[in-house]
């Protein structure tokens, strides 16, 4: 099954569609909303607002663990995020859509692993499904959208949006995305051994580009260019579903992730702790 995690504006746009909604319990609590599970395009999909139904939760209190465990725990091995975003850079208009490829880290108050009482350590060098992303780039001409191949976002905590001094260091690190969602989610999804790749939604241009009529312009640049994105995110989703569908039960790097990353001795790891993370290690451990 392909899980669909809807950020803002697209997690209500996904919830039009209906779907059998189930509670899934995890032992992080329970995750944004219900999840439905519906067919769309002829795939079966499980389909999640990671802000909750109405937008009820921001960014830094997404519960991101019990998000991803959740899709896993429904047999999801495939997570499409969509990601609502300010652009870097000129070239990447409000309304066009970003398939990124890199990350930086600038979270500071979220729990970002599901290995916090014994040592694995994920490789994360590539933080997105490779394959998936290849799917998204070609189906963007049947889905009638301008998609950027590539991007580096960075991930900041919010839920204020960037100053000035700080949009201009980020475009100085090469950047060329800003938002408050891909992480945690893709570092856990890697953890649960989850193919994950987002499409990304730039409503605006951030602040270090200049705005006409004043400072409270930036907010409605945002306002004016959700449903433009939104509309678009939705076409090429719908483009790739079935052809990401054909990527499942074929071997991906993402879902063997933790061959060579579980660093304590499997001996030295509790009954309790095993116990707990079986969904995530008995494909490692057995
Ligand atoms: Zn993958």
């Amino acid at each position: 099954m392909i899980g669909i995690i809807g950020g803002t504006s697209l997690g209500q746009a996904l919830g039009a569609l209906g779907g059998t909604t189930t509670t899934v319990e995890t032992p992080y609590g329970l995750p944004s909303a219900p999840i439905a599970v519906t067919s769309v395009e002829g795939v079966e999909v499980a389909l999640l607002p990671r802000h909750g139904v109405g937008h009820t939760t921001p960014p830094s209190a997404v519960n991101y663990r019990a998000n991803l465990w959740a899709l896993k725990k429904l047999g999801v091995t495939h997570v499409i995020a969509t990601t609502a975003v300010g652009s870097l850079r000129e070239e990447v208009h409000p309304g066009e859509l970003v398939i990124p490829d890199q990350l930086i880290d600038r979270t500071h108050r979220r729990v970002g692993t599901y290995f916090d009482e014994l040592a694995v350590h994920v490789e994360f060098s590539h933080p997105f499904c490779e394959s998936m992303r290849t799917v998204f780039k070609a189906s963007a001409a049947s889905a009638g959208v301008t998609v950027h191949p590539r991007g580096t976002y960075v991930v900041m905590e919010g839920p204020a949006f960037s100053t000035r001094a700080e949009s201009d260091l980020h475009r100085s690190w090469g950047a060329d995305l800003i938002g408050m969602t891909a992480l945690p989610e893709a570092k856990l999804a890697r953890e649960a051994e989850l193919c994950y790749a987002a499409v990304s939604l730039p409503t605006d241009y951030d602040c270090w580009r200049p705005h006409d009529g004043g400072r409270e312009a930036l907010l409605q640049e945002i306002r004016n260019n959700m449903a433009k994105a939104t509309a678009a995110a939705m076409k090429l989703v719908r483009a790739a579903l079935p052809q990401v569908a054909k990527l499942v039960g074929t071997p991906c790097y993402c879902q063997t992730a933790l061959d060579d990353a579980v660093f304590t001795d499997p001996k030295a790891i509790s009954p309790a702790v095993r116990a707990r993370l079986e969904l995530l290690l008995k494909r490692r451990l057995g």
